[in-house]
């Protein structure tokens, strides 16, 4: 049966777009960059949270376009997911200056419009890439905090989003793998605990 998906998920970006109460809106604005909602698959069974755009994100409007989106997609290549059955978004949908971790203010902002897409997506995995997106489920779904992410990255957690069970996995941010050898091979892990669950 048809859903309201496509109209819900279509007045979340416009809503995103139209925020001029937002507080990176005139960031945006001034520097001509879009608004970064997410993409994929709006019927996803598995959706990746990341915590905000970088430059290349806000410049295209497309999520994971950058170094840390070549990353993920030489993860999700090694286990045989492709970007277009998935969807990416991030809590805050516009690039806070200089990369900054956005503030709580910011996340506080923009959540409303995750809360909402995972209510409209209803997936059935959710994976945070990153501490601010973990931390955030936290947060948001009043889970239980395990630690910090270099002990609970992997670990496969279960949750009730609007009375379905979710698989909820935290990875780190593929932008650690920039720096650091050893978490790369910790996400290739992860990732292969992923196709595990999701079968
Ligand atoms: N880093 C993020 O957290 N999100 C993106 O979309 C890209 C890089």
């Amino acid at each position: 049966m048809e859903d309201k998906r496509y109209e819900t998920l279509k007045q979340i970006r416009d809503d995103v777009l139209g925020g001029k109460n937002l507080p990176l809106y005139s960031y945006r604005v001034v520097n001509k960059y879009y608004p970064v909602i997410g993409q994929g698959d709006h019927y996803a069974k598995l959706i990746f949270i990341a915590e905000a755009p970088g430059e290349e994100e806000a410049k295209t409007g497309k999520p994971f376009v950058g170094a840390s989106g070549k990353i993920l997609d030489k993860l999700l290549s090694m286990v045989g997911i492709k970007r277009e059955e998935i969807y990416i978004t991030n809590i805050v949908k516009d690039r806070p200056p200089n990369n900054r971790t956005p503030s709580g203010e910011e996340i506080l902002a923009y959540s409303p419009f995750l809360t909402k897409q995972l209510e409209t997506i209803k997936p059935k995995i959710i994976v945070t890439l990153g501490r601010v997106a973990m931390e955030w489920m936290i947060n948001e779904y009043k889970l239980k905090n395990f630690g910090k992410i270099s002990q609970v990255h992997g670990r496969i957690f279960k949750l009730k989003i609007d009375n379905q069970l979710i698989k909820y996995i935290p990875m780190f941010h593929p932008v650690m793998a920039l720096y650091d050898q050893n978490k790369l091979v910790d996400m290739e892990k992860d990732m292969k605990k992923l196709i595990k669950i999701e079968k």
